[in-house]
């Protein structure tokens, strides 16, 4: 069977020889009741990772932001989020379904911060006609872009001067600790919590953790399991993302690679337009006249090569993920494909 190269995202790769042996032989227990032993394995070492006092496992990123916000947030209040931030839009606003928490979305800038000073003009005096402003919510990296380490500090400080609370969606924070060079436990000490993926870029099949102080992850523990979240002996589960956390951290820097490779290779084509500086991981989005995306998409999965294009994107782009499952051959490839349909077809 032909290979299909699937760059959609990094959450399609496919547990590897040494995951499916390590969930095999995994010790579980029912972690309801705490004790399951690869569970708890893998919340200590995402703690300790990260330099946090706990973590709690969740079945997803969705779910642990959500826990996160609950725990820090009750009915009434207000977090502040990227108006194209994943806490905001992408999560089916669960913190307002669910937890009675109003969010107050802001313009992103294009590096994937949040201007201060909007965040500063957004926040709500206390006052009974006004929702209480409590948690500030940044996302690492966003569309690829790693934050730099001066703004966390700076976030952080003005966080702590308007008496907020600061959470991290960390879906992808080990590709921008991989990228600046820095320890994940050095951007994770600007945040009260911080979420984590095991499975994007660092390849597990499930799972996801927030990290934060005990008492902190004691409260997101107990939303875990009102939302349905209590999954008894994961472990088979756990086993896998300790082997993620573990082994596949250091190696997204091959998945950067591939992505500025990539950009590389697309940012001399006549009719697509490549931002590199902003290719920092392993995202690469190029954008292109609006009736050529379509045809674009179709034609490399004509080709056996699935990306992200158009209506999901919502305009004229093309998205492009690098992940444990691409190769630098896969990418020339897609890169000579794209050639070709832009010489042939556009
Ligand atoms: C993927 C992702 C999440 C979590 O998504 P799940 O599919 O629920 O695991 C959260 N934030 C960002 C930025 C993501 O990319």
């Amino acid at each position: 069977m032909k290979k299909i190269i699937d760059l959609r995202s990094d959450t399609v790769t496919k547990p590897t020889d040494a995951m499916r042996e390590a969930m095999a032989r995994a010790e579980v227990g029912d972690d309801v009741y705490g004790e399951d032993p690869t569970i708890n394995r893998l919340e200590a070492l995402a703690a300790e990772m990260l330099g946090k006092e706990a973590a709690v496992f969740a079945p997803s990123g969705t779910q642990s932001n959500l826990i996160g916000v609950l725990a820090h947030c009750q009915r009434g209040d207000e977090y502040i989020v990227g108006q194209h931030a994943h806490t905001y839009k992408y999560e089916g606003g669960g913190a307002a379904v669910l937890g009675s928490i109003q969010p107050q979305p802001i313009d992103l800038e294009p590096d994937g911060s949040l201007d201060l000073d909007k965040v500063a003009r957004a926040v709500k005096p206390d006052d009974f006609h006004f929702a209480r402003t409590r948690l500030l919510c940044l996302e690492n990296t966003h569309r690829g872009m790693a934050l730099p380490m001066d703004y966390l500090a700076r976030a952080e400080a003005f966080a702590r001067d308007c008496g907020l609370s600061i959470h991290l969606d960390g879906a992808r924070v080990f590709n921008a600790a991989v990228k600046l060079g820095v320890p994940v436990s050095d951007i994770a000490r600007h945040f009260d919590s911080v979420s984590i993926c095991l499975s994007k870029g660092l390849g597990a099949p499930v799972g996801s953790l927030l990290c934060a102080s005990q008492s902190l992850v004691k409260e997101a523990r107990r939303w875990r399991k009102v939302l349905g979240g209590g999954m008894r002996q994961a472990g088979v589960l756990a086993a896998a993302g300790i082997i993620a956390l573990e082994q596949h951290v250091e190696r997204l820097a091959e998945d950067h690679a591939n992505a500025a490779r990539l950009a590389g290779g697309l940012s001399d084509i006549d009719g697509i337009s490549v931002d590199r500086a902003a290719v920092q991981t392993n995202m690469v989005f190029a954008s292109m006249s609006g009736e050529i995306v379509d045809r674009l998409v179709e034609f490399l999965a004509g080709r056996g090569i699935l990306i992200l294009g158009g209506k999901m994107l919502g305009g004229p782009t093309i998205r492009i993920v690098t992940h444990l499952d691409v190769t630098s051959e896969d990418i020339d490839i897609l890169a000579a494909a794209i050639r070709e349909f832009f010489d042939k077809e556009a």
